[in-house]
């Protein structure tokens, strides 16, 4: 089966000892059952902190997957101090779980065809895309005649559009998908011309007119994506994790939960957002992909669609709010490149959720699970 692959794919390499948000610290490392059960007669490398039988002795069961048990720091038992991992010095690639073999890299696959990509959560990958400025995917095959592969083939060219903002594109893309599922029950010819025309170069042209008369509060998305930012970090922050990075932003957005001076608010996070838009190719790229990797499954919807642009726009809600949160505590000194990337890779890490939690998340924390256009315009902003 063909594997297609974004014109990056084959730039990463993994800086191990020099990453410095490794994989191997403060997440969930799952260890698949044909590695457990290879594990069961592999001893640990000598210098392995407690040393035990076997490496399945350094695995526990949590909530239903078999990951491996942390160290009371977070680390994986088997990272060394030179930041290596001990498995892979001990024994090469081939001992470890398939997650740790794959990691960044994710393959999807369709009837037909298999995709790769990388995930936003590894360091390495932004800075191929900070230096790339733009990314090319691969066109599918059966693209233009299956409605789903051609709708997120022309927003991810919304995405990359350098004449819009990425907040700009985000809104008329969601604007667009909410009228492709009015529009869903029609026969697949006449689906894919009504494709075509909502993404016509007039379409969206009248559509982006429309959307900047449209008055967005920026005090309003702000107090939002603060909530939203908080929400997401509850759980990581009860269990102590990614404290370097949550800490501070958290303990600042608990404060303007509670007030602020609305002028002063308005002018900083005005003189935020020029500064953040240095960075515009890098999160055009960041967008573009997750689009790119995480809008289609191999059996999803065009509501499954919504849904995953859903979480995609909060993520980037919750991105852009923390960025914005340490740059205040930085007394909005210039915006550096590592900040960006470093929230970026944490809050990727923290909305890593699997399809069903994607839904409960979105059930449990807003009264209609598929949002308006109103909602999602609020948390992006203009
Ligand atoms: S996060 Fe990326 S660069 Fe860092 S150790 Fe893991 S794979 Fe390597």
């Amino acid at each position: 089966m063909d594997l297609l692959k974004p014109d990056y794919y084959d730039d990463f390499s993994c800086i191990a000892d020099k990453c410095t948000i490794s994989c191997c610290r403060e997440w969930k490392i799952n260890v698949d059952d044909v590695t457990y059960r290879k594990w069961k007669a592999v001893q640990p490398p000598e210098d392995v902190p407690g040393h035990r039988s076997s490496l399945q002795a350094y695995t526990i069961k949590k909530e239903g997957s078999r990951i491996m048990k942390m160290t009371e720091d977070h680390d994986c038992p088997f990272l060394a101090e030179s930041r290596l991992c001990r498995l892979v010095s001990a024994y090469g690639d081939q001992v470890l779980s398939e997650t740790c073999q794959i990691f960044p890299r994710e393959i999807h696959t369709f009837k037909g065809h298999e995709e790769a990509a990388m995930m936003p959560c590894c360091p390495a990958v932004l800075d191929i895309w900070n230096k790339k400025k733009n990314i090319v995917f691969p066109e599918i095959p059966t693209e233009k005649l299956k409605s789903l592969f051609l709708i997120r083939r022309k927003l991810t060219e919304l995405l990359m559009d350098t004449k819009k903002s990425p907040e700009e594109a985000l809104l008329e893309s969601f604007y667009i998908l909410k009228e492709l599922h009015r529009n869903a029950a029609c026969q697949d010819a006449v689906f894919i011309k009504i494709i075509e025309d909502y993404f016509s170069r007039k379409t969206v042209c009248q559509l982006g007119s429309a959307i900047r008369e449209v008055e967005l509060p920026s005090l309003d998305t702000m107090d939002e994506c603060n909530e939203i930012l908080q929400d997401l970090a509850v759980n990581y922050r009860k269990e102590e994790l990614y404290q370097k990075y949550l800490d501070p932003v958290i303990e600042l957005a608990e404060e303007l939960s509670e007030e602020y001076d609305g002028d002063e608010m308005e002018e900083a996070w005005e003189k935020f957002r020029r500064e953040f838009a240095g960075y515009q190719d890098l999160i055009r790229c960041f967008l573009a992909n997750e689009i790119y990797s995480d809008l289609l499954t191999p059996e999803g919807t065009l509501e499954d669609a919504i849904i995953h642009m859903q979480w995609i726009g909060m993520e980037y809600a919750a991105i852009r709010q923390a960025v914005f949160l340490s740059w205040q505590k930085n007394n909005c000194k210039e915006l550096d490149y590592e900040t960006v990337r470093d929230y970026i890779v944490v809050i990727t890490r923290m909305t890593g959720y699997e399809e069903a939690d994607i839904r409960e998340y979105l059930e449990n924390s807003f009264e209609e699970l598929l949002w308006d256009w109103g909602y999602f315009a609020l948390i992006t902003g203009k």
